[in-house]
């Protein structure tokens, strides 16, 4: 008699299987609106496990959907075949001037290990410590320090992953593969990719110019391309000082300006936020303030502290220099997601789906008209924060949530972000909320290089399918709740 696919499993991982209720309801949500039960849960202990759990999905003609810590925001974790937990690959070796890790390693645990050595890995999202490297390297995350540092793709020197036939390969040391990333590299029309300082959608092919850069074709692939096993992170000396000033503004609209002279100062930092989460920081800010800008130097301190005072038009209300100010208004600003949803309604709240475009520094100001047409026909407000100096704002609408409009606002405020040379995602990436508007973000024929190299590294499409690419809509269904 044949096998089932879950006694197959039992016999053959070392690790954990599980087929239980509460497993599978455990792993069928993330920090998405979105909910879809797998089948079984796999927690390898080894590669071998992971090689074999691969190999068994593609035999049975299921998926393999690799997890992190599950913080992501549009559902990109979750799928209905088998969810890969990776919390036993949490090792840790230091060289010079990377770091080895594990996938399963969390973020928290990664920054007190190079803490001890004086050391940082500088993409820094605001769910902090709570998200895993696999997840970072997953969604190609990134965070305040993004503007200075890059994204999770930008500090990358090597990974180790497995493809969807089951094979471990090491990239950009492949050299066979990586020359093959490079010829697709060579089909791409370059005009349609956005013109932005980060990016999370589809595959970040522009990002290959050589074969030393191969392995960042699978950075930000949401575990379609391969499960990454390990990574070599670039890892920076941790600055001696560094000094945050937080400026009040009566109008966004000079704040936005104010930001493009400021990150001409060269800040590793611009942040705003907008008045209904100011209201929820613990400090007295004049009654017609609007919105505030975090603005950080981490080096040239007095020089850029000059500089800063001549360039801006609000005020200057915190000039923090000790370190334990500066980690208490970071968490003011890394809780934006948490005012936010705090100051919405549970039945007004709209779905993580508009929430993390970025345009051109100098388009700035038109994301925030695009966003004013969206509530002017939609009758939404807007609660609006983020990485100003990326031109990465995330948005929450509130809304009577109408499924009808969520499909129509998307198409909107995506057609207008495009036509500003932006992207649909800067950081979280496209998971069920925004893979099926990667062919418009990008055009036919680069879609088209996509479709090719997902196929080279997945034939069966066994990893995470329906995420990239896809030929479904997924932005309304599976909405939890809703
Ligand atoms: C309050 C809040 C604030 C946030 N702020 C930010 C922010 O500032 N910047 C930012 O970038 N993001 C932010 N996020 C989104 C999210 O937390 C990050 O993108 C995070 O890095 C995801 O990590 P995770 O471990 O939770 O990944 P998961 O959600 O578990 O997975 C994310 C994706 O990575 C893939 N993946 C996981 N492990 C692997 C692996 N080993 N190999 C290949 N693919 C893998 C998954 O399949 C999935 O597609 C925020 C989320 C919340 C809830």
């Amino acid at each position: 008699m044949k096998k089932s696919i879950l006694k197959t499993l039992q016999s053959t991982i070392q690790g954990d299987v599980f087929s239980q209720k509460e497993f599978r309801e455990f792993y069928s949500v993330d920090a998405s609106s979105y909910q879809i039960i797998p089948k079984i849960v796999v927690v390898p202990k080894n590669e071998k496990d992971v090689i074999n759990t691969v190999k068994i999905a593609k035999k049975f003609k299921t998926s393999v959907t690799v997890r992190g810590a599950g913080t992501g925001l549009v559902g990109s974790a979750l799928n209905n075949g088998i969810i890969l937990e990776m919390k036993k690959f949490d090792s840790f070796k230091l060289a010079k001037d990377y770091v080895t890790v594990g996938t399963g390693t969390m973020k928290g645990r990664l920054d007190e290990k190079l803490e001890e050595y004086k050391k940082f890995f500088p993409p820094n999202p605001s769910i902090g410590s709570f998200c895993s490297v696999g997840g970072m390297l997953g969604n190609n995350s990134s965070g305040s320090r993004s503007l200075k540092y890059g994204s999770v793709i930008d500090n990358v020197i090597e990974i180790t992953f497995i493809d969807g036939n089951g094979k471990k390969i090491t990239l950009p040391k492949n050299k066979r593969v990586a020359k093959k990333i490079l010829e697709f590299t060579k089909k791409i029309d370059e005009k349609k990719f956005p013109n932005v300082t980060k990016n999370s959608s589809g595959y970040r092919i522009d990002k290959v110019e050589s074969i030393h850069d191969a392995h960042k074709v699978v950075i930000g692939s949401e575990g379609t391309l391969g499960i990454i096993l390990s990574a070599n992170l670039k890892i920076k000396d941790s600055p001696k000082k560094r000094i945050l000033f937080i400026i009040e503004y009566k109008s966004i609209r000079d704040a936005i300006e104010n930001c493009i002279e400021v990150n001409k100062t060269g800040p590793s930092a611009i942040e705003f936020v907008d008045r209904t989460i100011l209201v929820q920081i613990k400090f007295k800010f004049d009654k017609n303030t609007k919105c505030l800008l975090f603005v950080e130097f981490d080096e040239k301190i007095s020089l850029n502290e000059k500089k800063i005072k001549s360039i801006i038009t609000g005020k200057i209300v915190k000039k923090l220099k000790k370190d334990t100010d500066i980690s208490q208004w970071w968490k003011y600003r890394d809780s934006s997601l948490h005012y936010s949803l705090k100051s919405i309604k549970k039945e007004k709240r709209f779905p993580h789906i508009i929430e993390d475009a970025a345009v051109p520094l100098e388009n700035l100001q038109k994301l925030f008209l695009a966003l004013n047409k969206i509530n002017k026909k939609y009758k939404t407000r807007s609660i609006v924060y983020g990485h100003a100096g990326n031109g990465n704002i995330h948005v929450h609408l509130i809304s009577d949530r109408k499924i009808a409009n969520i499909k129509n606002i998307a198409i909107q405020y995506f057609d207008e972000i495009i036509k500003l040379g932006g992207t649909i995602t800067a950081e979280h990436g496209d998971g069920l909320a925004r893979s099926e508007f990667i062919k418009k973000q990008y055009g036919v024929k680069n879609y088209q290089v996509f479709k090719e190299i997902k196929k080279f590294f997945d034939p069966k499409n066994v990893l995470n399918p329906g995420k990239i690419i896809t030929t479904k809509s997924t932005i309304v269904k599976n909405l939890e709740n809703f």
